[in-house]
């Protein structure tokens, strides 16, 4: 920040920016000691031009890893990578590994094909119960690829002009991944979650406007179907001055996830309309009631308020079973970071060997599908009842520490004031 004019006399020399020539007055944020400083917006303009009109240098090595990716990874392995971190949801992986495995084929073959054959990505859209792992099988991509990867929230967005951000802004987050490199984000993948709050809030055209529901739709289309579009450098509507990125979304790969709560009933309906007569006994005998996702198509993505064209640019549907009790408890113990492995390593980092019954592991287990609190709660059942271990062992001096049923209880009950018990 500027330190202050400097000079002599009446000839005081104010700090002002050396390439637009503002001063802190005029709202200029400045950098450096002399009145010779430069201003952020300058700062920035100029990393954006750099990454603009330069390739940048590491760009070549950047398409080597990953080239060097694509050798190492095929669906199976994608899939097989996927299973260290999330229990079941095998459909989902399947999609998700074949969708990520021929998006690297793409864009490696993008100009070497001289048959003029263009192969279109295929974006994907994940319908699933909330926190049955949409959100975690993204980030597990994520955490295996060298693409610039970006994980957006639907919710915020809104059409162009009201309170909320602009769809550009999911674009934002992907550059930002990319370090600005406009050609390496145009490889990237997005996740859009929760893309079932931005469907049509009612079939009849209504008074209010349905400012986050079909025009943010509507808006979203050209970003998903490949495009070049405007995107500001900075995300949000704050920074109005911002110079545009122009981004090309051909290449990058969008996948969507959403809990479309109640789509089931749609579901449902449709099965049961289409098998009215004779034969009904036997087509509706195989249909599983319980996990009706799993016979989700098009249609009912529209009766549910999508509109055709989104459905249309989001041509693999895939989906999510809601998670049983085995699920759960494979969920506490498996992963590569299952919760029960995080605990074992927090305790030993104070050196003290922390052992668990299994009836403890019941409990946690029991608890959250009591309280139909899925796997997002099997945390917070966990730490009620390791809290107070946390808290004391540190400078217990102990070695070791054993969680005992009757210990889980105790401290489940007087965390909640018994309401997880009862
Ligand atoms: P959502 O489907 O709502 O995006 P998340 O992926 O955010 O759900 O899941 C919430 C948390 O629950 C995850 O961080 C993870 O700890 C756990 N979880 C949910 N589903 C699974 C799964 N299939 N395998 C392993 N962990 C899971």
């Amino acid at each position: 920040m500027a330190s202050g004019a400097k000079g002599t006399g009446g000839n005081q020399r104010i700090p002002r920016c050396i390439i637009c020539g503002r001063t802190e007055k005029e709202g200029a944020l400045l950098i450096g000691r002399s009145s010779e400083c430069i201003c952020t917006d300058c700062v920035e303009n100029i990393h954006s031009y750099i990454h603009k009109n330069q390739p940048s240098l590491d760009n070549n090595k950047f398409v080597s890893q990953v080239k060097q990716d694509f050798k190492l990874l095929s669906p199976k392995e994608i899939h097989k990578y996927l299973d260290q971190y999330v229990i079941g949801q095998e459909e989902a992986k399947k999609f998700l590994s074949v969708a990520v495995y021929n998006h690297y084929k793409r864009i490696l073959n993008q100009k070497e094909d001289a048959s003029g054959l263009e192969l279109e990505k295929s974006n994907v859209l994940m319908v699933g119960p909330t926190g049955t792992g949409k959100t975690l099988l993204a980030r597990s991509i994520a955490k295996m690829l060298h693409l610039p990867f970006a994980i957006v929230d639907a919710t915020v967005l809104t059409e162009a002009g009201y309170v909320g951000e602009d769809v550009e802004s999911i674009l934002t987050r992907l550059l930002q991944d990319a370090d600005y490199d406009v050609a390496k984000a145009e490889m990237g993948i997005v996740f859009i979650d929760e893309i079932d709050k931005i469907a049509r809030k009612s079939d009849n055209p209504s008074i209010t406007r349905d400012v986050s529901g079909e025009g943010v739709q509507q808006a979203m289309l050209k970003i998903l179907e490949g495009n070049i579009v405007n995107v500001p450098p900075q995300g949000g509507r704050k920074h109005p001055e911002q110079q545009m990125i122009a981004v090309n979304t051909n290449n990058i790969l969008f996948i969507c996830g959403g809990a479309f709560e109640g789509i089931d009933k749609k579901i449902a309906q449709r099965l049961n309309t289409k098998v009215v007569g004779y034969g009904v006994q036997e087509k509706t005998k195989g249909v599983d009631k319980k996990d009706l996702l799993r016979y989700i198509a098009p249609q009912d993505l529209r009766s549910y308020g999508l509109i055709p064209e989104l459905i249309g640019r989001l041509p693999v549907v895939t989906f999510l079973h809601p998670l049983d009790r085995a699920a759960l408890m494979d969920i506490l113990t498996q992963p590569k970071n299952a919760l029960m492995k995080q605990y074992v390593k927090i305790f030993k980092l104070d050196g003290i060997d922390l052992k668990v019954d299994q009836s403890v592991l019941d409990l946690i287990v029991d608890t959250a599908i009591k309280y139909n609190l899925g796997a997002r709660g099997l945390r917070s059942i966990c730490e009620a009842i390791m809290v107070d271990a946390m808290y004391e062992a540190p400078s217990s001096g102990k070695k070791s520490f054993k969680v005992t049923l009757e210990y889980a209880q105790e401290k489940l009950s007087s965390f909640t004031g018994g309401l997880l018990l009862n």
